[in-house]
């Protein structure tokens, strides 16, 4: 009896703290705080995004199309380092890697202890989960839960990381990762708002498609970009000098003429009918030089864009939640990917480039009664102002350190007069995986001045994307251009200045074994 009353008044003594908890929170929290889900995929290109409008279609993503639709779509979201960590960081610090520390994506593990988004706006009261890739390396913090894959992570049946707990999980990672996302919905205080970060790792190589999407496409012959057989005239050394080409870099898994080993034996044997008779083609075809490049290409396109169908399924089902749960109307939602990609432009595959196809990254936008419908925005913006934009939308205060700034004043059509017209940009990681040289520059709506710097290469280029979209020439020593180079070199000073960039990289930016010589 003794025991029991005890117990009873343990039970009433929690009962009342988690009372006074939610009190606490509610107070914390007013109701029109809205929720956050950051949709994040990995390497999607904005080519394969239907509302993209890419002249060669080549795919319907009508669930991502519709946040565009039915809010804001931005044509000229642009990231300060073109690969997955290093966006990541950026993303949660709304800091350049020089400032969070996490340049490339061999080496650099990310400082946990600075201050980050979620960490604000779980402070603030949010709830906060990351689900996915996360590719940080160091544990996540500021997240009541994160569910993680390991690094890179496997596509199928993959180990995660829940709350620092090993898993292995059955299933495909896209489907997986929504299923996770949903699960952490459905379990979460209803009381209290959220910011979800649902990340996916597809559509990143090695682009292996769910199992229901083999042959999605009906072995649909796609258009081939026009600068699938760029021969790099026009441009320097940095350029032709790579290790990125559809023609000599994709490998045999790659190109599925071996099946990934993380294939159930049922996964395997569907995978086996699908691709076993076209690769038994693909061998007696025997082709050679072009046609050769472009099978790879076709390939490359029906797997690649066979990850976006799940992607794409994914947020789908993440809209229906909001919907039917009554959510919709005070929750933001964004759709985002970690940089560009290049399907094909150039001859290439991957991204790191200060380059369009490289350097602009998709982000559609709905925010119900505050982002106008429909609206499609010209302006520079990036993944640098998603922490701020997040921060200012719940009312928290962005901290100064912080480089970007909120989008929520252009997602109200209130773009700011003093908006930016010049963005800074900087890529480290070298030589490998893919050589390409490390360097900076500066993007205007029009112009972008570039400087590679390597003892093999010292290279200014300059590029008019008003008559040279594709970026083809380089107009740098051209002497009409001279007024632009001096007013973008200023720009360009200007810029790092502002941004507190150091005047010497740090060697270990780099991530190479041996740090490579540099000026
Ligand atoms: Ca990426």
């Amino acid at each position: 009896m003794d025991f029991l009353l005890k117990s009873s008044g343990l039970l009433l003594l929690v009962s009342l703290f988690t009372l006074i908890n939610a009190g606490v929170a509610s107070a914390a929290a007013p109701v029109n705080q809205p929720n956050i889900v950051f949709i994040f995929s990995d390497d999607h290109a904005y080519q394969a995004i239907s509302a993209y409008g890419d002249s060669r279609n080549l795919i319907e993503t009508p669930n991502i199309d519709r946040i565009g639709r039915e809010g804001v779509r931005f044509n000229r979201c642009v990231v300060p380092n073109s690969i997955c960590g290093p966006s990541r960081a950026t993303v949660l610090t709304g800091k350049y890697s020089h400032l969070n520390g996490f340049y490339n994506n061999n080496t650099s593990r990310f400082d946990g202890s600075q201050t980050t988004v979620a960490k604000l706006l779980q402070k603030e009261g949010y709830q906060t989960a990351v689900i996915g890739k996360w590719h940080l390396v160091s544990d996540p913090t500021g997240f009541d839960e994160w569910n993680i894959l390991p690094g890179q992570g496997d596509y199928y049946n993959p180990q995660m990381i829940r709350n620092g707990q090993r898993t292995k999980q059955e299933g495909y990672i896209t489907d997986l990762i929504t299923d996770f996302s949903l699960e952490w919905l459905r379990n979460r205080d209803k009381t209290r708002p959220f910011l979800l970060m649902s990340q996916h790792k597809a559509p990143h190589r090695t682009w292996e498609p769910a199992i229901r999407h083999l042959g999605h496409n009906k072995d649909r012959i796609y258009p081939e970009p026009t600068t699938l057989f760029d021969n790099y005239e026009g441009r320097g050394k940095a350029e032709s000098d790579q290790q990125m080409t559809i023609a000599k870099t994709m490998t045999p898994i790659d190109l599925k003429l071996i099946a990934p080993n993380d294939l159930s034996p049922e996964q395997l044997k569907a995978w086996n009918t699908y691709y076993d008779p076209r690769n038994k083609a693909f061998h007696q075809a025997k082709l050679e030089g072009d046609d050769l490049v472009r099978w790879k290409y076709q390939r490359y396109m029906h797997d690649y864009l066979g990850c976006i169908k799940a992607v794409d399924e994914s947020v789908g089902k993440i809209l229906e939640y909001l919907e039917l749960e009554g959510l919709s109307e005070n929750t933001i939602v964004v759709y985002s990917a970690d940089q560009g990609f290049y399907l094909g432009e150039h001859g290439w595959f991957d991204k790191r480039w200060i380059f369009e196809e490289s350097l602009r990254a998709p982000l559609l936008v709905r925010w119900p009664k505050v982002a106008k419908p429909g609206c499609v925005d010209q302006h520079l913006v990036s993944n640098l102002d998603f922490a701020e934009t997040f921060l200012e939308a719940a009312g928290v205060p962005v901290p100064t350190e912080m480089q970007g700034r909120s989008l929520v004043p252009i997602l109200k059509g209130q773009v700011p007069a003093d908006w930016r017209t010049s963005f800074y940009y900087q890529y480290f990681e070298y030589p490998v995986p893919h050589h390409v040289r490390p360097h900076h520059g500066v993007v205007t709506d029009r112009f972008k001045l570039v400087h590679f710097d390597t003892p093999d290469v010292e290279e200014w280029e300059l590029f008019d994307l008003k008559t040279d979209p594709s970026e083809l020439r380089n107009v740098y020593a051209d002497p009409t251009h001279t007024p632009v180079v001096t007013e973008l070199k200023n720009e360009l000073s200007r810029l790092r200045t502002e941004l507190k960039v150091p005047p010497l990289i740090p060697k270990d930016a780099y991530g190479a074994r041996t740090p490579p010589q540099l000026r």
